[in-house]
């Protein structure tokens, strides 16, 4: 290290280096629950031939490198070990290009992700990634971690909204895809390789992103239903009438909603004090707003008259929208409860859904005697988030191998859209074959012989 700090000081000047990093908390790790840790140094290039020459003098070096982008990662990938470099993407914060015939848009991985959201507004356009961290994430985070948010069930995840990507491989090499078409089958489609390797395989430096028409006119509604069959009995029904125009159908059970109210000073229940077992928050975009409400109303109460839902609020107001989201949402706002819970991202298949759930509460029920399991997700990406809390944090590992266990069982996914990272790597092997972890190590020996970038994650 002492030989290699002054030539990354060469490459990045003095603005673009902190060598002793052991005040600066922010680099010390993501807000999972993995032990913080400062690192050796911190390098913050501000250009794709600085992060190339930074890379290519750590590989050289052999000297391990942690890929930091916004720090919102929920899986320790970007949470250094002291003996590593944290090579931080922030200072490549831009938006290049916006090209409003081809609807596309270049940016830095380094630009928030909400930066890009507001640019393509204001130039009548919009970028759909959307997730409750939109504020600090950027986009090369959600790129390295393919990562979904709430309109997954409509614009797909991060992977189907990038057309191009710059990329850094760990020996320096620039992979420059910066492709702008939406087809291109000339050979292999390279960007797919780093989409979702959570910086193991490469450093993403700039991407073009792929723009859609705002229509702007979205609706809301909070729907309280009594059973998981009627809940997948909404979501068909919604698809059959609104089709590509459902933005949204995220699923919340009774015991996550209750403690958003309980513990959200400003939110409060559409239902007043009706409690119901399962709540859907849907929200459709249509191209006329008054069409899109009055087809939702009378959707929504048909439901209701065949008792597929058993209550329904339509937001009036922007206001109203909000607070729906606000319960859906609010996790971040909760002191404590994201980073004092096991949090899990998990899927399975939505038949089997319901049985996935009391699976889990019946083996956590098994192995604890007090524990709390706040269940809640983007049920029509098949996704569950599970908050799972005894009070004692020395449970953690214990929590993990009960509900990894379970997911194993019904061979779903350990992470649906966070990500392996470190904290779940022991549990790859339920969501994927022998065969595939090894077809991975043998990528990442390829693309990373001296196993530099981001080593010991995800396997
Ligand atoms: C309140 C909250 C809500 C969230 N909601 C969602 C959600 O709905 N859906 C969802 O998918 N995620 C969600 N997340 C998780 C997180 O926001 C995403 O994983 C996000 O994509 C991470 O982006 P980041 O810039 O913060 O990345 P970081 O945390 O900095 O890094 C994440 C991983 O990507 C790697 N990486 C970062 N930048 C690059 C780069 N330029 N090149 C290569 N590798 C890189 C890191 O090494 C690490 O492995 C949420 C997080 C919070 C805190």
């Amino acid at each position: 290290m002492t030989s290699l700090l002054p030539k990354l000081r060469e490459i990045v000047g003095d603005q673009g280096l902190i060598a002793d990093p052991s005040a600066e908390s922010r680099y010390h790790g993501d807000w999972s629950t993995h032990a913080k840790c400062a690192p050796l140094a911190v390098v913050r290039p501000a250009n794709t031939t600085e992060v190339a020459q930074v890379l290519a003098a750590c590989h050289e070096a052999r000297q391990p490198v942690v890929v930091q982008g916004g720090l919102t990662g929920l899986s320790g990938g970007a949470t250094p070990a002291g003996h590593e470099l944290a090579l931080s993407l922030e200072r490549l914060n831009g938006i290049e290009d916006l090209d409003a015939q081809s609807m596309t848009m270049t940016v830095g991985a380094g630009t928030p992700l909400e930066a890009i959201q507001q640019a393509a507004e204001d130039a009548g356009f919009r970028f759909p990634l959307d997730l409750g961290a939109r504020g600090s994430c950027n986009i090369g985070g959600n790129i390295a971690t393919n990562a979904g948010g709430n309109q997954v069930i409509r614009y797909g995840m991060t992977r189907n909204l990038v057309l191009g990507l710059e990329t850094v491989l760990a020996d320096g090499t620039i992979i420059s895809s910066l492709n702008r078409m939406l087809k291109n089958n000339a050979g292999y489609d390279l960007k797919h390789l780093f989409i979702g390797s959570e910086g193991t395989l490469g450093v993403v430096t700039r991407a073009v992103l792929r723009l859609f028409p705002r229509l702007g006119n979205k609706c809301t509604a909070m729907c309280g239903v009594d059973s998981f069959t009627n809940v997948v009995e909404l979501l068909h029904l919604l698809g059959k009438k609104f089709g590509g125009e459902l933005n949204t159908f995220e699923v919340m059970w009774a015991n996550y909603f209750d403690h958003m109210l309980a513990n959200l000073a400003d939110a409060r229940s559409p239902f007043a004090d009706h409690q119901y077992p399962l709540y859907a928050l849907i929200e459709i975009e249509t191209a006329d707003e008054a069409d899109g409400m009055a087809r939702l109303e009378v959707c929504l109460a048909e439901a209701l008259e065949a008792g597929v839902l058993q209550d329904v609020a339509l937001a009036q107001s922007l206001r109203e929208a909000e607070n729906f989201w606000k319960i859906r949402d609010g996790v971040s706002d909760i002191p404590n409860l994201l980073t004092e819970t096991a949090a899990f991202d998990v899927s399975v298949p939505i038949n089997v859904m319901e049985s996935f759930v009391a699976d889990v509460d019946s083996s956590l029920n098994k192995r604890f005697a007090n524990y709390s399991n706040l269940v809640f997700g983007h049920i029509g990406d098949n996704n569950l988030h599970l908050l799972v809390a005894t009070g004692d944090k020395s449970d953690y590992q214990a929590i993990n191998d009960t509900v990894y266990g379970v997911v194993g069982d019904y061979r779903g996914s350990v992470s649906a859209e966070h990500g392996i990272g470190l904290i779940r790597k022991d549990y790859l092997m339920y969501s994927r074959t022998p065969e595939e972890i090894e077809l991975m190590q043998r990528l990442k020996a390829t693309l990373d012989p001296n196993n530099i970038l981001n080593p010991g994650r995800i396997f």
